[in-house]
């Protein structure tokens, strides 16, 4: 039977969690849901934000889903044993290098993009971010003292062919079920590294993806085009550091935070990791005021993606529209609902 491992985490994590808990119960009766301790609140209690036995039971389940780590509190612990260290370390871990980042407007919420709503109507596109390579990991890196009152901070960007193509697979895969077309985003007129992932696509796509539609951008324009004409992308794959910005200013064409999901792949049957964009919110956390869709979404991503339910997936989809449309709404989205009143509304729904 298969295995979903929650980890709620710190902060709003547990409330939004709670409310994926619920909907399982619903939706997927059959699917074990277990839960482990993470984050901040493992630190505390172990001296570790990822303990040996959460890590083993991630990598034994088929997908798990993390609320949100982090918090003011533990600004102060040593660097390796941040919250946020503890999911590098569990990424890195789980070998998920696909970073699948989905910008999909709600049409009950296209009002409240930053954008006019007839940008972003009906915008349907998704970024395949490289997550465990890049400059977020090359090395060497530091900050020299050059000795003269001066210092030098270096940090390396490094691809090889191998991490280019897996990336580019998941992305031309990706496409093949969506609208057929993939723009590679990357600064192959300024950078070795950009001009390497542009000839590693090109090959890879001749190769085995003729059939798909592929663009080449450059990373500037791809943020241009985003916030002029967003409806024109379908997939965008790129690198770590262009994927964690450009996916992030997409993201929010589609109106708050509490409504983004994001999945993290590795290889096929390896679990994939799900998690909300959004952080531990210490500002709302214990109040009852977080919007746990980007949560519920998420699951729906596992969903879809390591549990091989689509037909639940697509209902849970479904269910979420038919809450929003019929008025619901937590504060973020300038309503008054509370998390579990929301996690109501869609089971009210499904
Ligand atoms: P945040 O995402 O936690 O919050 C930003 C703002 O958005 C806050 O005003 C918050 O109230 C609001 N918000 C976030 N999620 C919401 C939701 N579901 N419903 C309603 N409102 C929501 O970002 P931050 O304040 O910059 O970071 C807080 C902590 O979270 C930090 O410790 C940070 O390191 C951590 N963080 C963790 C992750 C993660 O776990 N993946 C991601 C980002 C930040």
């Amino acid at each position: 039977m298969a295995t979903l491992l929650l980890l709620p985490g710190d902060g709003i994590g547990p409330e939004v969690c709670a409310e994926v808990r619920r909907v399982a119960a619903v939706l997927t009766p059959d699917l074990t849901v277990k839960e482990k301790i993470y984050g901040g609140v493992s630190y505390d209690a172990h001296g570790t934000p990822l303990t040996d036995d959460t890590l083993n039971a991630a990598l034994g389940a088929d997908a798990v889903l993390m609320g949100a780590v982090g918090g003011p509190q533990w600004a102060d612990a040593p660097r390796d044993k941040r919250p946020e260290a503890g999911l590098l370390a569990l990424r890195k871990a789980m070998n998920v290098y696909a970073n699948l980042r989905p910008a999909y407007c709600f049409e009950a919420l296209a009002d409240a993009s930053s954008l006019k709503s007839e940008l972003v109507s009906g915008l349907d596109l998704i970024f395949v971010r490289e997550l465990v390579g890049g400059v977020y990991f090359g090395q060497p890196r530091g900050i020299e003292d050059l000795g003269d009152g001066q210092k030098r901070g270096f940090d390396t960007q490094t691809y090889t062919t191998a991490e280019i193509e897996r990336a580019g697979r998941v992305a031309f895969e990706l496409a093949r079920g969506r609208r057929n077309k993939v723009h590679s985003a990357e600064k192959s007129n300024v950078m070795e590294s950009g001009l390497l992932w542009k000839q590693v696509i090109t090959d890879l796509h001749k190769r085995e993806y003729a059939d798909v539609e592929l663009e080449h951008i450059l990373a500037d324009n791809c943020a241009m085009q985003l916030v002029r004409a967003p409806k024109q992308f379908d997939v965008i794959v790129t690198d770590n550091l262009f994927g964690d910005i450009l996916s992030d200013a997409a993201a929010m064409l589609t109106g708050s935070l509490g409504m983004l999901p994001s999945a993290a792949l590795g290889d096929p049957g390896k679990p994939g990791l799900y998690e909300p964009i959004h952080g531990s919110a210490p500002d709302i956390a214990g109040k009852g005021l977080a919007n746990p869709l980007a949560a519920i979404l998420s699951f729906e991503m596992a969903l879809r993606w390591s549990l091989n339910r689509t037909a639940e997936a697509d209902r849970l989809t479904a269910a979420v529209n038919a809450a929003l449309n019929g008025g619901a709404r937590t504060r973020d989205l300038g309503g008054a609902l509370t998390t579990a009143q929301m996690g109501d509304a869609v089971l009210a729904a499904l």
